[in-house]
């Protein structure tokens, strides 16, 4: 097979295996151009996607090429320009890395998925006043509601409405639309900070006609860019360009952002968007079952709608659980293997130990190791990465949360987490990681705390 063909069909596989964002993060630019006998040589952009697909997704790449190929073919990563032969295994980061990541090329545009659109978005009563609002924004930007904005637990359609009104765009008119999330904001501009890019780097951002900003209560911790982005505000807001921008919680709950900025969101329209009913429920099902083609009985759907009600990302995992249920019973199920398949809502708690697990997951490695001695820096990082998730998403003091890490002391677990803290705000791409292990685990739990 030819090296393209073969990177770009490996692609598709991996699309279908991890959330869209790290898709287009860490693959988007990515490109195969030779294959050498039991070595496929993949192209990136530059450091900072050659280290993360490095630490992040070599097993998972090297199982679907040995899936596509029934070789075991080995990786190797270089970035465009600029050959290099290292090949890719570190997990340990040096210092050097760390540096590559900020000073290499990173786009901070995300682009946008071609289901968002509109007609694939189902109105209820929980997300009326938003979805008309994005509609408006959409027909006629910058003239209504400026800036608008969407706030909403995850998984209730913020990213979604806020890529319809780019998609909307793109198909109509010729405006200049930017869709990007406050993370990849941050991380676009440090790097322009250390290339001395500054300059480009807003010109960039002050310049467009539609600013689309999803998940601002990322810039929690963030002086600078909070700052940068009041300005972009302002210079948009000025010349009367539309700025739509989400978050998980409401501008007055915001109190960890800046005064001003955080006024300036509400100068438009603040819309909510609330957990769907349960008609709401089973009416986003149909419309997912029949985009797929697929005929499922609505005693089986209102089954579903049922078992999930907090969460749209949750249902739509749920109803491709029951699918694949159905595909091992030639197409049959009943409620009560649904029932059996989905456990309630009140059972999934966001705790300590979901968070081990999670955790455990992402980075492959034990639960046993998460919680014993290991100095090794591939099981210390995800450590940390734990105590500090179990101190930001659950109520446990640090003794509690010592007692789940192998009974260790409260100051351990303190510094652990002041360190990890500290750290994320420095290594963009511990924040990329740490942001996505805590929307899985949003999707996926009921979180008890009340921050
Ligand atoms: P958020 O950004 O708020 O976390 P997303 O926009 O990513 O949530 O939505 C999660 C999933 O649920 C997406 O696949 C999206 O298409 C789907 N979804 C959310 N709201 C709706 C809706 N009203 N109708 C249809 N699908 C929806
Ligand atoms: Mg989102």
């Amino acid at each position: 097979m030819e090296p393209k063909t073969l990177w770009e069909t490996a692609k598709k596989e991996i699309a279908d295996k991890i959330s869209q964002a790290s898709f287009e993060t860490w693959f988007g630019d990515t490109a195969g151009t030779k294959l050498d006998g039991e070595q496929l040589i993949i192209e990136v952009p530059n450091e900072f996607i050659k280290s993360g697909l490095t630490r992040r997704y070599r097993d998972l790449i090297t199982s679907v090429l040995t899936d596509l190929t029934g070789k075991e073919l080995e990786l190797h990563i270089i970035t465009s320009g600029r050959p290099s032969s290292i090949s890719a295994t570190p997990t340990r980061l040096s210092k050097e890395e760390i540096n590559s990541f900020q000073t290499k090329d990173v786009s901070g545009e995300l682009h946008l998925k071609k289901e968002y659109i509109f007609e694939n978005f189902i109105r209820g009563k929980n997300n009326q006043l938003a979805f008309a609002a994005a509609m408006a924004v959409a027909k006629s930007p910058g003239e209504i509601y400026n800036p608008l904005f969407i706030h909403g637990n995850v998984g209730l359609g913020k990213t979604h409405l806020l890529q319809a009104i780019g998609n909307y765009l793109a198909d109509h008119g010729h405006y200049n639309v930017i869709y990007t999330s406050s993370e990849r904001f941050t991380i676009e501009m440090i790097d322009a900070i250390q290339r001395d890019r500054t300059a480009a780097f807003r010109n960039k951002y002050r310049v467009t006609d539609v600013l689309l900003i999803d998940d601002v209560h990322f810039l929690k911790d963030k002086e600078g860019t909070q700052e940068e982005l009041f300005h972009t505000f302002n210079e948009l807001y000025q010349r009367n360009r539309q700025i739509v921008l989400s978050s998980d919680r409401s501008p007055r709950e915001l109190t960890y952002l800046q005064d001003r900025l955080v006024s300036r969101f509400r100068w438009g329209l603040v819309a909510d968007i609330q957990p769907p009913n349960f008609e709401t429920r089973v009416a986003i099902l149909k419309h997912k079952a029949r985009q797929n083609g697929l005929e499922i009985k609505d005693e089986i759907l209102n089954m579903i709608a049922t078992r999930v009600a907090s969460n749209i990302r949750a249902l739509e995992g749920a109803l491709l659980r029951v699918v694949a249920q159905m595909g091992l019973q030639n197409g049959e199920i009943d409620t009560q293997t649904v029932e059996d398949l989905l456990p309630e809502e009140e059972e999934r708690v966001l705790n300590t130990a979901a968070i081990k697990e999670e955790v455990s997951r992402f980075y492959g490695v034990s639960i046993a190791d998460l919680e014993g001695e290991s100095r090794k820096e591939g099981i210390t990082h995800p450590r940390h990465i734990a105590i500090y998730l179990s101190r930001e998403l659950t109520d446990s003091s640090f003794p509690e949360i010592g007692r789940e890490f192998g009974d260790r002391a409260h100051t351990t677990i303190m510094h652990s987490y002041k360190t990890t803290k500290k750290l994320l705000k420095e290594i963009p791409l511990f924040q990329t990681e740490t942001e996505e292990i805590r929307e899985n685990l949003l999707t996926k739990f009921k979180k008890l705390s009340s921050d």
